[in-house]
């Protein structure tokens, strides 16, 4: 027989969380599981902290509650940069209730939002208060037993945030890959760029060859033209039911040139 519990504080679910036990959020992703009939969870924690519904200024940036919807990020005006990516997560329904805390978890092919997140360079902030880089986050996710409260990002300037997700069914497929840019630009010119792709790894990842032929660059064809070559440079595609690996490393630098020269295909 299974449980749920509800904490009215969400350092309440922390300290309750045991072996068998598992937090849910949306619950899209742990109902379908258990509906599957994943077995070794007995107890769902949950918990009604408004805190996880917040969406807020601080200093370091905007702080986006765990339990923050994809339907709220889209309705959100600070979130206006992340609406684009919000907007691609399922249909209506699970965008009703994919929260951002879940999306952290979410294994391939989902994720987006994550990828996104990964772009921005956010900070993970985790039920104790303790702050986290999303790349070390990320690295040891697999492991983690903690509860987030919060994610925090930067608000980037407008036209520098891009997203960008291929799927094969639309609109509401999941990603073949999915990547996202934040592209500080200075005197016309690209600064420290920051590129990740999703579904091109175990988790999403950072380009780093690209983000490094990206620096000084105008983001014209020729511009561009070096980091395209060394797009999936350091990423290690999976082949699965959606594509391959050797389709994923061939197409990566294409869907880059498109994000890159902020081409639109439907
Ligand atoms: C039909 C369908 C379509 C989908 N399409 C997409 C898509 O296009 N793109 C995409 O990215 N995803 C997609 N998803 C996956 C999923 O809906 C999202 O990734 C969503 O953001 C997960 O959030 P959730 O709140 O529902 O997670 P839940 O199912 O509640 O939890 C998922 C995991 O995260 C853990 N967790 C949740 N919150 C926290 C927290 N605060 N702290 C610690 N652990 C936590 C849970 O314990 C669990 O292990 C889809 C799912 C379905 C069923």
């Amino acid at each position: 027989m299974q449980t749920v519990e509800t904490h009215p504080t969400l350092a309440g679910a922390a300290a309750a969380m045991r072996e068998r036990s598992r937090y849910i959020a949306g619950g899209t992703l742990v109902m379908r599981a258990m509906n599957y009939g994943a077995t070794g969870i007995e107890t769902l924690l949950r918990s009604g902290d408004a805190a996880l519904r917040e969406i807020r200024h601080d200093s370091g940036g905007i702080r986006i509650g765990a339990g923050v919807t994809m339907a709220e990020v889209i309705a959100s005006r600070e979130l206006d940069f992340l609406a684009p990516v919000a907007r691609v997560i399922g249909g209506p329904a699970i965008r009703n209730m994919a929260t951002v805390g879940g999306n952290l978890f979410a294994a391939h092919p989902y994720g987006d939002f994550t990828v996104a997140l990964l772009a921005l360079d956010a900070q993970v902030i985790w039920a104790d208060g303790h702050r986290e880089g999303i790349e070390p986050f990320l690295a040891g996710r697999s492991g983690t037993r903690g509860l987030v409260a919060a994610v925090q990002v930067p608000r980037p300037a407008t036209g520098e945030f891009r997203f960008h997700k291929v799927s094969r069914v639309k609109p509401k497929g999941v990603s073949v890959m999915s990547i996202a840019g934040w592209l500080p630009m200075a005197a016309g010119r690209v600064g420290a760029a920051r590129l990740a792709f999703g579904a091109m790894g175990p988790t999403p990842l950072r380009a780093k060859a690209a983000e490094a032929a990206l620096r000084g660059v105008t983001l014209d064809a020729d511009g561009i033209a070096p980091a395209v070559r060394v797009a999936a440079e350091g990423l290690a595609p999976a082949d699965d039911a959606l594509a391959s690996a050797w389709y994923r490393r061939e197409v990566a630098p294409v869907h880059l040139k498109r994000l890159l020269l902020a081409e639109r295909r439907v």
